[in-house]
């Protein structure tokens, strides 16, 4: 079978058709500048790369390009589009409404549609994409899979904000986390590469990216994750600030006369690594600066693995223990020279890092930790699209 895996943004559309037979991509691609004018992106498997400029005034507009481009006799990738037998698409908030993946129907999307408020950047831009598809391959099953369902398992006491509990009744203000796809990927990869029945596990995935979270996983469930409300909590990024103290906001705004809108995003695209080092928000570019002798790209990094490993120290003492831990996404997979940074907090645990198998994993997977460490500290490269079209998979056939 061959799923159609989207993902939806405000003004981009990414896509992959994916055999679910031997789970390869076969096409990949992006729309960008959606509404403004219009750029695809798009490669066929074994097939040259190409880019065109293409009027995409919306969402609708560009799903025709993607179909067109995968139906391309000379650089496409099927003959009909009865070849595509599911679509799954990224949902970013599924509220409390949605633990689990599920078929679209009308109800499905009504329900998506009441957490519009809770992802107002993301979720109209997904039920964009879920009616454009709709209005071009009628008839095709589709699926959503949510970024916030599988920490819809977290207890209380790890998803409640001490802050009026009328807040949470009335306008559903709560711990959702994110990334979701991901840990629950990563989680059950993780428990077979150490060999053991995630049900018997304490693990903990740090998705560290552009976008970084951290979750605790206890016997396969989410029990704790760093991000909250919304993608702007926990960790520092690449550009969102993580944690802080809600107060600063208040003193921003009396210092600046900035609004409340303005600190949210300086908060959410001009904080982060990028804001405090000043140099970027790629971590290439900070390791380059910092070994060049940038102080504040030092400190940048320095305080950056010491809030990992501040998590992994709390998400230890959630779960009561802990038996493997493993980096994940962009920076978590590729940037070996900040595993040592983060294992230097974790000798209490028993952790020892390799480092000769540590520089081996780079963008595969491997155990990073000796045989003797008796914490497990592993890489496992993420795959959320392929997650996603498993999910669809399985709700489909
Ligand atoms: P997103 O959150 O956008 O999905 P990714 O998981 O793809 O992000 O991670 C992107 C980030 O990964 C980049 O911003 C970059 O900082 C980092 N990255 C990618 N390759 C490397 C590398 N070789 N070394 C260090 N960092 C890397």
């Amino acid at each position: 079978m061959k799923v159609l895996v989207i993902n939806c943004g405000s003004s981009s559309l990414k896509y992959q058709l994916i055999d679910s037979d031997t789970e390869a991509v076969i096409a990949k691609g992006l729309c960008e500048r959606i509404g403004i004018d219009g750029k695809l992106t798009h490669q066929t498997m074994g097939k040259d790369k190409y880019t065109v400029d293409a009027a995409m005034p919306d969402h609708n507009a560009a799903v025709k390009f993607v179909l067109d481009a995968l139906l391309d006799t000379d650089k496409g990738a099927i003959a009909s589009l009865s070849e595509i037998d599911a679509v799954g698409h990224r949902i970013v908030h599924g509220g409390e409404k949605f633990a689990n993946s599920v078929v679209i129907t009308d109800e499905v999307m009504a329900a998506i549609e009441e957490c519009n408020d809770l992802a107002p950047l993301h979720n109209p831009a997904n039920l964009i994409g879920i009616r454009a598809c709709q209005a071009h391959m009628p008839g095709v099953p589709m699926v959503a899979v949510f970024d916030t369902a599988f920490h819809q398992t977290m207890p209380d006491k790890a998803y409640t904000y001490a802050i009026p509990y009328e807040y949470y009744e009335n306008y559903k203000i709560r711990r959702y986390g994110f990334h979701g796809t991901s840990h629950s990927f990563v989680s059950k990869r993780l428990a077979e590469l150490i060999g053991r029945d995630i049900k018997d596990t304490k693990l903990i995935v740090c998705h560290l990216g552009n976008g970084s979270s951290i979750t605790a996983v206890d016997g396969g469930k989410s029990v704790d994750t760093s991000m909250g409300l919304t993608p702007l909590a926990g960790l520092p990024m690449g550009t969102r600030s993580g944690d802080i103290d809600p107060a600063i906001l208040e003193f921003i705004a009396g210092k600046e006369g900035k609004s409340v809108e303005e600190i949210t995003t300086i908060l959410n695209k001009k904080s982060g690594v990028s804001g405090l080092s000043g140099v970027s928000s790629d971590f290439r570019d900070l390791n380059a600066a910092a070994n060049d002798g940038n102080e504040i790209a030092k400190v940048t990094l320095e305080a950056y693995a010491y809030r990992v490993a501040k998590y992994i120290g709390a998400y230890t003492a959630a779960m009561n223990g802990v038996d493997a831990i493993t980096f994940t996404a962009g920076v978590g997979e590729n940037a070996a020279w900040l595993r040592p940074m983060v294992a230097k907090y974790l000798g209490y645990l028993g952790v020892e890092l390799d480092e000769a198998a540590s520089q081996k994993a780079c963008g595969v997977e491997g155990i990073i930790s000796t045989p003797e460490s008796k914490v497990k500290l592993c890489v496992i490269p993420t795959n959320e699209e392929l997650a996603i079209a498993r999910e669809t998979l399985a709700l489909v056939k």
